[in-house]
C-alpha cells in the first residue's frame, strides 16, 4: 500500500463532520492529510490548516486555489483525492472541479444541493474515470454487512416487509436562532436543498434499506412536516415504501423527536426469518427465525460470514462503532485508489457507496417532497 494524500474542502475549526473524516481516514494508516481549504473564510481556513499542522504552502484560501495549485505539483507530491465536508450547497462545485482536474473524490451526503447537479455529477464521474465515494457511513458496520450477506444468500427467504426509523431530537427547539452553525445552514434551503431532515438523515435511512435488502425502493407516499416555528424545510416525516420486489415498508425520521440522540434502526422481515439492527448498539444483530429461538450475532461471535468479518478490526467482545464504521468507507475507497495507482485494472469494486447511491438519495428526496406536496400521493422514484 502507498500512503494516499488527502486534500480537504471544509472541516475548519469548530465544524462537525470534517474532524470525523480526518479521524476515520487515519484509522487504518492508509491516508495522510496534506492540504486543505478548510473554510469559506480565508483567515479561518489558514488558521485551521495551522492547527492541523499543514505546512503554509499547502494551506489554501479556497478550493479553486487548492485544486489548481495541487494539479500543478509533481505527481509524487500532489494530493491523490479530495474529501468534501462542506454544507450541501458546496458539494457539487468542488467535486466537479476536482474530478475535472484528475482527482478522485470522497464526499459527504446528501450528494448535491439539487437533483440536476446530481445527474450532472454522475455523468462527470463516469466521463472522468475517477473514483467517487459517498460517506453513507452506516453501511460500514460489520453487523450491517452481516445482515446484507444473510439476505443476499437467501437465509431470510423472500423479503416482505421493512421498517426503518431515524430519530434525533436536536432540532426540537429553535437552535438555529441561537447561533448554532450546524443548525443554521441545515434549515436554509439555499444551503441545505429541498429537504431538511429528509436530506440530512432520511437519505441515510433510504440508503440503508437499499444497501441491506439489496432491493430498490420503487414508489413512496410521504407526509413531511416542518414543526419548528418559521422553518421552511421539514424537520419530521413519515413515508410508506413499495419496493421493486413487491415488499412493503415504512420509514419514519425526525429531528424534533425530543430526547432522541441518533436512533437509527432497521427491521427486515423475510419468509424464513428477520433481522433487527440499531445504530446505538451496533455490535448486535438480532435474527429471528420461523422455527428456532431468536439469535444475536456479534462481530467476533459465531456464524459471521466473511463478507462481514472482513470489516472487523477489534478483538472479540470489544466495542467498535461510529469511527470504525466511517473508517471502513475510507479503507475501501483507499484500497481501490491504491490498485489504480499501481496501474491495475479494477475488476471487482470495493464495497462503498458511490455516485449512483448519491443519485438514488437525491431522487428519493425529490420524490418524497413531491408526494408530500400532493397530500402523500404515490410517486415513483
Ligand atoms: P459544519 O457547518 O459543521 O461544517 C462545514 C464546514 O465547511 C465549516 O468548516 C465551513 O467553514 C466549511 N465551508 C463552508 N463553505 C466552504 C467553502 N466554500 N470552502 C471551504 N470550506 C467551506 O457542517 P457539518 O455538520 O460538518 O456538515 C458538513 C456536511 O457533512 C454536510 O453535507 C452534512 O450533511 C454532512 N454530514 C454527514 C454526516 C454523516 O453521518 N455522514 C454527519 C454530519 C454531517
Amino acid at each position: 500500500m502507498t500512503l494516499l494524500k488527502m486534500g480537504m474542502v471544509g472541516g475548519g475549526t469548530g465544524s462537525f463532520i470534517g474532524d470525523v473524516h480526518r479521524k476515520a481516514a487515519s484509522i487504518d494508516g492508509m491516508v495522510s492529510l496534506v492540504c486543505g481549504a478548510f473554510s469559506s473564510n480565508k483567515e479561518r481556513s489558514i488558521a485551521s490548516a495551522e492547527a492541523l499542522g499543514i505546512p503554509n504552502h499547502r494551506a489554501y484560501t479556497n478550493f479553486e486555489q487548492m485544486i489548481t495549485k495541487e494539479a500543478n505539483l509533481p505527481e509524487d507530491q500532489r494530493m491523490d483525492f479530495v474529501a468534501i465536508v462542506t454544507p450541501n450547497h458546496m458539494h457539487f462545485p468542488p467535486a466537479k472541479m476536482a474530478l475535472e482536474h484528475g482527482f478522485h473524490v470522497i464526499c459527504d451526503k446528501p450528494m448535491t444541493l439539487t437533483l440536476e447537479e446530481a445527474i450532472e455529477l454522475e455523468k462527470i464521474v463516469h466521463d472522468s474515470g475517477k473514483v467517487f465515494a459517498l460517506t453513507h457511513n452506516y453501511t460500514g458496520y460489520p453487523m450491517v454487512k452481516q445482515a446484507k450477506a444473510m439476505i443476499a444468500k437467501g437465509d431470510l427467504g423472500v423479503i416482505r416487509k421493512i421498517n426503518v426509523h431515524f430519530l434525533q431530537g436536536w432540532l426540537a427547539t429553535a437552535v438555529e436562532k441561537t447561533g448554532q452553525k450546524q443548525a443554521a445552514w441545515r434549515v436554509d434551503p439555499k444551503k441545505s436543498g429541498i429537504g431538511g431532515a429528509l436530506g440530512d438523515i432520511g437519505t441515510h435511512a433510504e440508503n440503508l434499506v437499499e444497501y441491506i435488502a439489496g432491493i430498490r425502493i420503487d414508489e413512496l407516499a410521504a407526509d413531511i412536516t416542518a414543526f419548528g416555528e418559521g422553518r421552511i424545510l421539514d424537520d419530521d416525516g413519515n413515508i410508506l415504501l413499495r419496493l421493486e420486489n413487491g415488499a412493503k415498508g415504512t420509514m419514519t425520521f425526525s429531528q424534533v423527536a425530543t430526547g432522541e440522540e441518533n436512533n437509527l434502526g432497521i427491521k427486515i422481515y423475510g419468509t424464513k426469518g428477520s433481522i433487527e439492527w440499531h445504530q446505538e448498539t451496533p455490535n448486535e444483530l438480532v435474527v429471528r427465525w420461523l422455527d428456532q429461538p431468536k439469535q444475536i450475532y456479534t462481530p467476533g461471535g459465531n456464524g459471521i460470514y466473511p463478507e462481514a468479518s472482513a470489516y472487523v478490526r477489534i478483538p472479540a467482545g470489544h466495542p467498535e462503532g461510529y469511527l470504525e464504521g466511517f473508517a471502513t468507507i475510507y479503507r475501501s475507497f483507499a484500497k481501490e485508489l491504491n490498485e489504480i495507482k499501481k496501474g491495475k485494472k479494477v475488476t471487482k469494486h470495493q464495497d462503498f457507496p458511490t455516485v449512483n447511491d448519491g443519485l438514488r438519495g437525491m431522487k428519493f428526496m425529490y420524490a418524497a417532497v413531491e408526494s408530500s406536496k400532493n397530500n402523500a400521493s404515490w410517486i415513483k422514484i
